[in-house]
């Protein structure tokens, strides 16, 4: 914690939260943001709130200066506010985030006691009840909660800054991780565990991933999880043998690949090869076609010269992944890859970017397509005021439904899937499904 000004926070302040980043740095948001209003400070959009809170990320070049830019933005429109900057960037950029005018920085460590750090600033605060443990108790989600179990990472890729963002992995008791699915699953029909590498859960020797998994779908209030993302090295064949026998774990799974080519893995750290991964997807598609399977890919690593991002797109061409998420390889301070040189050029990166998101986008459209007609288990999104609400099954379709007469929001439904537009999934309920 640095705490760079004297300024002090008044009762019932308003307090806006912004951010840049991942799935988990969106579940610290909403972790921070249910601790604020405990704390009496009322959450409103915008630069002009007495509180600030950025959560930064610096996984690519790009984020980082994202995350600048934001910093500098509310400082600059909003002189008197009181800013609170936590996450990756602040921790891998500590003195840059200090110039930029902050009153308080968090570490990743630190965001989750965010209560503890901030009230000591409030202005006559009158607590009714200040138990931290209550305070996550109580977070309010949209639709579906983000579990996070588990934090940092020991893999050490060759180009990932995590390791140094995050720390070393470290994981929630499972007791707490039992008792939080307990609750959550009584009021959410879908929770989704998350983490910056699941398959690194640990709770004591032998007792991994794999273990709170089976312990969690023995809770009988619990309908249906789903695994954010997993990495090829814990897809074990033990752990799909669970995963495709269990009905309570979605029909989704994203597996980062990264590296395209077995040479590009090896450089990049990655410990499995392009046959080890394709024989996973093709295990998982044997058993069931519509099981959704994607993937994060990169680009322009150092070494991927021409003739290996040839053989890496013919690789991806090959592989049964209905989606990917396309990143472009950006050299990060006091990672391997930092020191190596580069065999692409700026242009080159960019156009293969291109060409893998076009890759991406036909494999979506080919699965979607698979799936028109088909009546599959979902979840309807809570929903505003429109006409139309939206839901997602369980194998990963963003569905727009016509808003029915009764309020289905957070309900589990059955939808048939009737028409795919450009870029939309349209659908109708078919009946109320009580698994
Ligand atoms: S597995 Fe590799 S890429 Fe993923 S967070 Fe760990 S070091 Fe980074």
């Amino acid at each position: 914690m640095q705490k760079l000004s004297d300024r002090k926070i008044q009762n019932s302040a308003t307090i806006s939260f912004d951010m840049v980043g991942c799935k988990l740095n969106k579940y610290e948001l909403e972790v921070m943001r249910t601790q604020a209003q405990k704390l009496g400070l009322i959450p409103v959009n915008g630069v002009q709130s007495d509180v600030v809170v950025i959560n930064t990320c610096s996984v690519t070049n790009e984020a980082s200066k994202d995350s600048r830019r934001m910093i500098h933005r509310y400082r600059r429109e909003n002189d008197s506010a009181y800013i609170v900057v936590t996450g990756c960037y602040s921790q891998t950029d500590l003195e840059e985030v200090k110039a930029q005018g902050a009153d308080l920085i968090l570490s990743n460590f630190e965001k989750e006691k965010f209560f503890d750090f901030i009230r000591v600033d409030i202005e006559n605060l009158d607590l009714k009840d200040n138990s931290f443990t209550t305070l996550l108790n109580t977070v309010e989600f949209q639709s579906r909660p983000f579990l996070k179990i588990q934090d940092g990472c020991d893999a050490f890729c060759s180009y990932c800054i995590i390791p140094r963002a995050r720390g070393r992995s470290r994981s929630i008791s499972r007791t707490e991780v039992l008792e939080q699915v307990n609750r959550l699953s009584r009021i959410y029909p879908e929770l989704v565990l998350s983490g910056v590498n699941l398959g690194q859960y640990e709770d004591g020797e032998g007792y991994g991933f794999l273990h709170i998994l089976q312990d969690m779908v023995k809770i009988p209030t619990l309908k249906k999880i789903r695994i954010s993302s997993i990495e090829p090295v814990d897809v074990t064949d033990e752990l799909l043998d669970f995963v495709l026998g269990e009905p309570k774990i979605c029909r989704h799974l994203h597996i980062p690949l990264q590296g395209a080519e077995n040479n590009l893995l090896t450089q990049m750290r990655r410990k499995y090869t392009i046959e080890e991964y394709t024989n996973k997807l093709q295990r998982i598609k044997r058993h069931d076609p519509s099981f959704c399977l994607g993937a994060d890919v990169m680009v322009g690593f150092p070494s991927e010269d021409s003739s290996v991002f040839d053989a890496a797109m013919k690789n991806l061409e090959a592989m049964p992944l209905d989606y990917m998420h396309v990143f472009t390889f950006s050299s990060r301070e006091k990672t391997v890859a930092e020191r190596m040189e580069s065999l692409n050029t700026p242009q080159q990166r960019k156009e293969r970017n291109r060409l893998v998101t076009e890759l991406s986008h036909q494999k979506k459209k080919k699965f979607l397509e698979s799936q028109l007609g088909k009546v599959l288990p979902a979840v309807v999104e809570r929903s505003g005021e429109s006409s139309f609400q939206k839901a997602l099954t369980d194998n990963y379709i963003p569905v727009i439904l016509e808003k029915s007469s009764d309020d289905l929001s957070l309900q589990s439904v059955s939808v048939r899937i009737t028409e795919l537009g450009s870029d939309k999934v349209f659908g109708e309920i078919v009946r109320d499904c009580k698994d």
